[in-house]
Protein backbone atom coordinates (compact mmCIF):
# COMPACT_ATOMS: atom_id res chain seq x y z
CA UNK A 1 0.00 0.00 0.00
CA UNK A 2 1.17 3.51 -1.04
CA UNK A 3 0.23 6.56 0.40
CA UNK A 4 0.76 10.09 -0.34
CA UNK A 5 -0.22 12.55 2.28
CA UNK A 6 1.21 15.97 3.09
CA UNK A 7 2.55 16.16 6.26
CA UNK A 8 3.03 19.57 7.73
CA UNK A 9 5.95 19.23 10.61
CA UNK A 10 3.62 21.33 12.55
CA UNK A 11 0.77 18.62 12.56
CA UNK A 12 3.70 15.53 14.08
CA UNK A 13 1.47 14.38 17.08
CA UNK A 14 3.21 14.45 20.51
CA UNK A 15 5.11 11.46 21.20
CA UNK A 16 2.77 9.78 23.86
CA UNK A 17 0.12 9.71 20.94
CA UNK A 18 2.21 7.39 18.84
CA UNK A 19 0.32 4.11 19.89
CA UNK A 20 -2.59 5.60 18.19
CA UNK A 21 -0.90 6.52 14.79
CA UNK A 22 -1.88 4.24 11.67
CA UNK A 23 1.22 3.89 10.08
CA UNK A 24 1.18 3.60 6.34
CA UNK A 25 3.83 1.79 4.46
CA UNK A 26 5.05 4.52 2.51
CA UNK A 27 4.75 7.98 3.50
CA UNK A 28 5.22 11.01 0.84
CA UNK A 29 6.94 13.60 2.94
CA UNK A 30 7.09 17.12 1.93
CA UNK A 31 7.99 20.71 3.54
CA UNK A 32 4.87 22.87 4.56
CA UNK A 33 6.51 26.11 2.35
CA UNK A 34 4.48 29.29 2.43
CA UNK A 35 5.37 30.09 -1.45
CA UNK A 36 8.88 31.32 -2.21
CA UNK A 37 8.60 34.28 -4.43
CA UNK A 38 12.54 34.42 -5.54
CA UNK A 39 11.98 37.92 -7.35
CA UNK A 40 10.69 39.22 -4.46
CA UNK A 41 13.42 37.96 -2.46
CA UNK A 42 15.96 39.29 -5.08
CA UNK A 43 15.02 42.50 -4.40
CA UNK A 44 14.57 42.46 -0.98
CA UNK A 45 18.59 41.23 -0.71
CA UNK A 46 19.39 43.69 -3.24
CA UNK A 47 17.85 46.45 -1.07
CA UNK A 48 19.34 44.76 2.19
CA UNK A 49 22.94 45.19 0.76
CA UNK A 50 22.56 48.67 -0.49
CA UNK A 51 21.44 49.38 3.13
CA UNK A 52 24.79 48.26 4.53
CA UNK A 53 26.55 49.92 1.89
CA UNK A 54 27.69 47.15 0.20
CA UNK A 55 27.92 48.43 -3.60
CA UNK A 56 26.26 45.82 -6.18
CA UNK A 57 27.01 47.67 -9.11
CA UNK A 58 30.18 46.11 -9.71
CA UNK A 59 30.45 43.03 -12.97
CA UNK A 60 30.78 40.66 -10.20
CA UNK A 61 28.32 41.53 -7.32
CA UNK A 62 25.43 42.36 -10.11
CA UNK A 63 23.95 39.13 -9.60
CA UNK A 64 24.43 38.36 -5.73
CA UNK A 65 20.85 39.30 -4.94
CA UNK A 66 19.50 37.27 -7.08
CA UNK A 67 22.19 33.74 -6.00
CA UNK A 68 21.29 34.99 -2.25
CA UNK A 69 17.62 34.59 -3.25
CA UNK A 70 18.54 31.20 -4.64
CA UNK A 71 20.83 30.26 -2.08
CA UNK A 72 18.53 30.51 0.84
CA UNK A 73 15.77 29.36 -1.00
CA UNK A 74 17.67 26.59 -1.74
CA UNK A 75 18.66 25.63 2.29
CA UNK A 76 14.80 26.43 3.20
CA UNK A 77 13.86 23.53 0.63
CA UNK A 78 14.56 19.95 1.59
CA UNK A 79 14.21 17.23 -0.80
CA UNK A 80 10.47 15.65 -0.68
CA UNK A 81 11.17 11.91 0.12
CA UNK A 82 9.17 8.86 0.42
CA UNK A 83 9.11 7.28 4.04
CA UNK A 84 8.91 3.42 3.43
CA UNK A 85 8.87 1.38 6.76
CA UNK A 86 8.78 -1.91 7.08
CA UNK A 87 7.05 -4.70 9.68
CA UNK A 88 9.78 -5.87 11.84
CA UNK A 89 9.26 -9.54 10.71
CA UNK A 90 12.34 -10.88 12.15
CA UNK A 91 11.48 -9.15 15.80
CA UNK A 92 15.22 -7.56 15.68
CA UNK A 93 15.06 -5.69 19.13
CA UNK A 94 18.57 -4.03 18.89
CA UNK A 95 19.40 -0.89 18.31
CA UNK A 96 19.34 0.45 14.73
CA UNK A 97 21.80 3.41 14.29
CA UNK A 98 22.82 5.78 11.94
CA UNK A 99 26.31 7.79 13.02
CA UNK A 100 27.82 10.72 11.47
CA UNK A 101 24.62 12.08 9.30
CA UNK A 102 25.63 15.60 8.20
CA UNK A 103 23.44 18.35 8.90
CA UNK A 104 23.22 21.66 7.31
CA UNK A 105 20.72 24.39 8.79
CA UNK A 106 20.45 27.93 9.42
CA UNK A 107 20.25 29.57 12.55
CA UNK A 108 16.83 31.42 12.72
CA UNK A 109 18.48 34.20 15.18
CA UNK A 110 20.49 35.70 12.54
CA UNK A 111 19.98 33.17 9.60
CA UNK A 112 23.84 32.28 9.81
CA UNK A 113 24.58 28.41 8.97
CA UNK A 114 25.51 25.83 11.48
CA UNK A 115 26.71 22.89 10.61
CA UNK A 116 27.58 19.68 11.98
CA UNK A 117 26.74 15.93 12.70
CA UNK A 118 23.74 14.03 14.02
CA UNK A 119 23.63 10.41 15.05
CA UNK A 120 20.27 9.77 15.05
CA UNK A 121 19.00 5.53 16.79
CA UNK A 122 16.19 3.62 17.59
CA UNK A 123 15.02 0.26 19.21
CA UNK A 124 12.83 -0.78 16.61
CA UNK A 125 8.74 -2.41 18.04
CA UNK A 126 7.15 -3.20 15.13
CA UNK A 127 8.17 -1.68 12.15
CA UNK A 128 11.64 -0.39 11.03
CA UNK A 129 12.88 2.34 8.10
CA UNK A 130 15.19 2.13 5.41
CA UNK A 131 18.74 3.65 6.62
CA UNK A 132 18.78 6.07 4.33
CA UNK A 133 15.50 7.74 5.80
CA UNK A 134 17.35 8.96 8.96
CA UNK A 135 19.40 10.88 7.20
CA UNK A 136 16.68 12.70 5.32
CA UNK A 137 14.43 13.20 8.62
CA UNK A 138 17.18 15.08 9.40
CA UNK A 139 17.46 17.18 6.26
CA UNK A 140 14.04 17.38 6.13
CA UNK A 141 13.64 19.30 9.61
CA UNK A 142 17.16 20.95 8.90
CA UNK A 143 16.10 22.75 5.70
CA UNK A 144 14.13 25.74 7.69
CA UNK A 145 15.30 28.70 9.87
CA UNK A 146 16.22 26.37 13.30
CA UNK A 147 17.79 26.43 16.59
CA UNK A 148 19.55 23.29 17.19
CA UNK A 149 17.19 21.94 20.28
CA UNK A 150 14.23 21.95 18.20
CA UNK A 151 15.91 19.58 15.17
CA UNK A 152 17.25 17.96 17.48
CA UNK A 153 13.58 17.32 19.46
CA UNK A 154 11.81 17.20 16.26
CA UNK A 155 14.40 14.28 14.63
CA UNK A 156 13.34 12.18 17.43
CA UNK A 157 9.36 12.86 17.75
CA UNK A 158 8.48 12.78 14.10
CA UNK A 159 10.34 8.73 14.75
CA UNK A 160 8.26 8.30 17.34
CA UNK A 161 5.32 9.18 16.22
CA UNK A 162 5.94 7.62 12.86
CA UNK A 163 7.74 4.07 14.19
CA UNK A 164 6.09 3.50 17.76
CA UNK A 165 9.16 2.33 18.50
CA UNK A 166 11.08 1.33 21.63
CA UNK A 167 13.00 4.21 22.14
CA UNK A 168 14.56 6.62 19.89
CA UNK A 169 17.90 8.95 20.68
CA UNK A 170 19.09 12.21 18.67
CA UNK A 171 22.74 13.77 19.30
CA UNK A 172 23.36 16.44 17.58
CA UNK A 173 26.99 18.42 17.74
CA UNK A 174 27.15 21.19 15.64
CA UNK A 175 29.52 24.36 14.62
CA UNK A 176 27.29 28.11 14.62
CA UNK A 177 28.84 30.55 12.30
CA UNK A 178 26.79 33.05 14.58
CA UNK A 179 29.01 31.99 17.21
CA UNK A 180 32.68 31.36 15.45
CA UNK A 181 32.30 34.08 13.00
CA UNK A 182 30.82 36.82 15.01
CA UNK A 183 30.08 37.66 18.69
CA UNK A 184 31.94 36.25 21.11
CA UNK A 185 34.27 34.43 17.92
CA UNK A 186 34.20 31.07 20.04
CA UNK A 187 36.19 29.13 16.62
CA UNK A 188 35.95 25.81 17.07
CA UNK A 189 33.37 25.39 19.76
CA UNK A 190 30.64 22.93 18.84
CA UNK A 191 27.23 22.93 20.40
CA UNK A 192 25.95 19.50 21.64
CA UNK A 193 22.31 18.44 21.99
CA UNK A 194 20.54 15.29 22.61
CA UNK A 195 17.00 13.79 22.80
CA UNK A 196 16.29 10.39 23.86
CA UNK A 197 12.77 8.44 24.07
CA UNK A 198 11.46 5.50 25.56
CA UNK A 199 13.40 3.17 26.71
CA UNK A 200 17.18 5.26 25.68
CA UNK A 201 15.54 7.63 28.20
CA UNK A 202 14.41 5.43 31.00
CA UNK A 203 16.90 2.68 30.83
CA UNK A 204 20.52 3.43 32.18
CA UNK A 205 21.99 0.51 29.99
CA UNK A 206 20.02 0.97 26.85
CA UNK A 207 20.98 4.95 26.92
CA UNK A 208 24.70 4.24 27.86
CA UNK A 209 24.84 2.06 25.12
CA UNK A 210 23.18 4.37 22.70
CA UNK A 211 25.64 7.07 23.73
CA UNK A 212 29.17 4.85 23.43
CA UNK A 213 27.72 3.73 19.87
CA UNK A 214 27.66 7.50 19.19
CA UNK A 215 30.98 8.25 20.27
CA UNK A 216 29.83 10.56 22.63
CA UNK A 217 30.22 9.07 25.75
CA UNK A 218 32.98 6.52 24.68
ZN1 LIG B 1 22.46 32.48 15.63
Amino acid sequence: MTQHQHFPASLVPPADAAEEIRLPAALRVMHEVDGIDLGAAEEAAGQFLRALGVRIDTESMRGTPGRMARAYAELFSPRPFDLTTFPNDEGYDELVLARAIPVRSVCEHHLLPFVGTAHVGYLPGTRILGLSKLARVVEYFACRPQVQERLTKQVADWLQAQLDPKGVGVVIEAEHTCMTLRGVQATGSTTMTSTLLGVLRHDARSRAEFLALTGVAS
